[in-house]
């Protein structure tokens, strides 16, 4: 054969070979689109596909995808975690949290994997730093258990807010990085996802971070937040709106005022109100 020809070849194998991103498999096959999100919540909640992306600083109006998944991992592994969220959304997250405390029943590695998950592609898609997920990714899959000691979840209630007298309802869902308090050296993995009045949180140390400093950290992000740490060893857990501190417009407001590209403008407002009619604007309190 000619080596033309059988560079073209080699040119076209590489060009398809493509390593998951979960598996680290090379694949043959063509890697299939995930979404950041489950399609389930867009299709439950059709008037949430406005967003922010923090990694190009634009707001979309697409379910944001990631195109790095191989068909087994996609189609198998990813959706039976899905699947399971899926439950929690249809008994849990159809709901706003108001005034009530609500007892929420959960499996507590399907439910942590599914942050994990969600948390990745956010940061892929979004075109975030995501090399703290390579040690999670066994425990994602369901081949490995959980990378021990030193990785906590986390609950709060994101709270709903009142503003000139309208009550504004976390009407979102979201991933996204957090950042350490004080910009001291924070965990390795500081994650949150919020769908509605649940907000999740992560945190992952590597093991060079001592276990006073970690406690010590812990301990300022839950009296700052309200958030307190989801047992492993137990299956509910109280989502407790008086305990909570996450207000959602002073969240909303907190991120613009780290990202100022957050900010719409009356053009984009206008083009994305024009494409949906229920949409309207989120005050901002400075
Ligand atoms: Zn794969």
């Amino acid at each position: 054969m000619p080596e033309r020809v059988i560079g073209n070849i080699c040119k076209e194998m590489s060009e398809n070979m493509r390593v998951c991103s979960f598996c680290k498999q090379e694949q043959q096959e063509v890697l299939t689109k995930e979404h950041v999100f489950p399609n389930f919540l867009y299709k439950k909640y059709p008037d949430y596909k406005f967003g922010f992306n923090g990694g190009t600083g634009k707001h979309t109006f697409s379910m944001d995808q990631v195109k790095d998944v191989c068909k087994n991992c996609n189609n198998v592994i990813l959706s039976n975690l899905d699947n399971y969220v899926k439950q929690l959304c249809d008994k849990y997250f159809g709901k706003f949290i108001f005034n009530e405390p609500v007892e929420f029943q959960y499996d507590y590695h399907l439910l942590l994997r599914w942050i994990l998950k969600v948390s990745y592609n956010a940061a892929r898609a979004y075109k975030t730093p995501y090399h703290e997920f390579e040690r999670y990714l066994p425990y994602i899959m369901g081949q490995q258990d959980k990378p021990q000691p030193f990785t906590l979840l986390l609950g709060n209630v994101m709270k709903t807010s009142e503003y000139n007298g309208e009550l504004f309802t976390p009407n979102i869902f979201a991933a996204s990085y957090l950042f350490p308090l004080n910009g001291e050296r924070g965990p390795d993995l500081f994650r949150m996802v919020y769908i509605r009045s649940y907000a999740f949180i992560v945190m992952g140390w590597t093991e060079d971070v001592n276990v006073f400093e970690r406690q010590r950290q812990l301990d300022n992000y839950i009296k700052q937040f309200g958030a307190s740490v989801i047992d492993e060893q137990k299956n509910f857990y109280l989502f407790n709106p008086s305990q909570s501190k996450f207000d959602y417009l002073a969240y909303r407001s907190l991120q613009t005022k780290i990202d100022p590209r957050r900010r719409i403008t009356k053009d984009e407002l206008n083009y994305f109100t024009s494409k949906h009619n229920k949409l309207r604007e989120i005050p901002y309190i400075e």
